[in-house]
């Protein structure tokens, strides 16, 4: 998969992007990260990017040319038009169900706002779509662009080692995960529980279940309330809650 981030600050990008798990896909040819500095296309003898708002008001607001004329380099080149995403706090909120539906893609192009914004012409134009990474103000759009590489990324095969190590995990099917453990057996008097000791597969599978069903509905109730709980699930929470009395 292929993620093209239109940026100020490529910079950024390499150093969280460079290493660990995505490094390694990234050295693997499994994902391809670019980041394409938006100055390099200013038309301006300064390289300006940025001009004061029309209307008054405070901070700068990136212009239209250098960022239409960026992506426009990019599509020059291909016989399809990616999907370009704005990071935006008036976006869509992310969430797992949306990196899924986004790992479908073969490329994306990820546009990083800063200062006060971008020209809403640019909105018109090129964007697809606007994504949020959750209803608060950040300074620029580089740390949601990242954050949002690296959920899509985990979900691309080869990524991980396999789709186990997702599958899994919190919010890929509505729950929450189950508790972990490693050595040593115990620590500070606490003992891993008997039963992640019993070798018994389907006790150990059975006692997950139960417990992300128990954590969700402790930690998050609001994503219980999206699912559709089957007989026997909801025999395991009353059974764990009933336990915990
Ligand atoms: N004036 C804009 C508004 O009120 O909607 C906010 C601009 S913000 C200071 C600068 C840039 O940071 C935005 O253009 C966007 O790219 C990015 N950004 C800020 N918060 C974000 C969030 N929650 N999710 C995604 N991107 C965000």
């Amino acid at each position: 998969m292929r993620f093209d981030v239109l940026t100020l600050f490529p910079e950024l990008f390499d150093a969280v992007l460079g290493e660990s798990i995505i490094g390694r896909a990234r050295e693997n040819n499994i994902i391809e990260i670019n980041a394409i500095n938006i100055r390099d296309f200013s038309d301006n003898k300064h390289r300006k990017v940025d001009d004061y708002p029309y209307g008054g008001g405070g901070g700068m607001v990136m212009m239209a040319q250098p960022v239409c004329d960026a992506f426009d380099s990019i599509v020059k080149n291909l016989s399809y038009k990616p999907k370009l995403i704005y990071l935006s706090p008036q976006g869509r909120v992310l969430n797992q169900e949306i990196v899924k539906e986004l790992s479908k893609e073969k490329h994306l192009v990820l546009l990083c706002g800063h200062y006060e914004g971008i020209d809403e012409r640019i909105i018109e134009e090129i964007v697809d779509e606007e994504i949020s990474i959750g209803d608060y103000v950040l300074t620029g759009g580089e740390l949601p662009a990242m954050v949002l590489i690296d959920a899509v990324s985990r979900l691309i095969p080869g990524v991980l080692s396999g789709e186990e190590s997702y599958s899994q995990e919190s919010h890929y099917d509505g729950l929450l995960e189950y508790p972990q453990y490693t050595r040593p057996y115990e620590y500070k008097g606490k003992k891993v529980p008997d039963v992640l000791m019993s070798g018994h597969h389907a006790n150990i599978t059975r006692w997950r279940r139960q417990q992300s069903l128990k954590r969700t509905y402790l930690k998050r109730p609001d994503l219980l309330e999206k699912l559709d709980l089957g007989k026997e699930d909801k025999e395991l929470l009353r059974e764990a809650l009933e336990r915990s009395e």
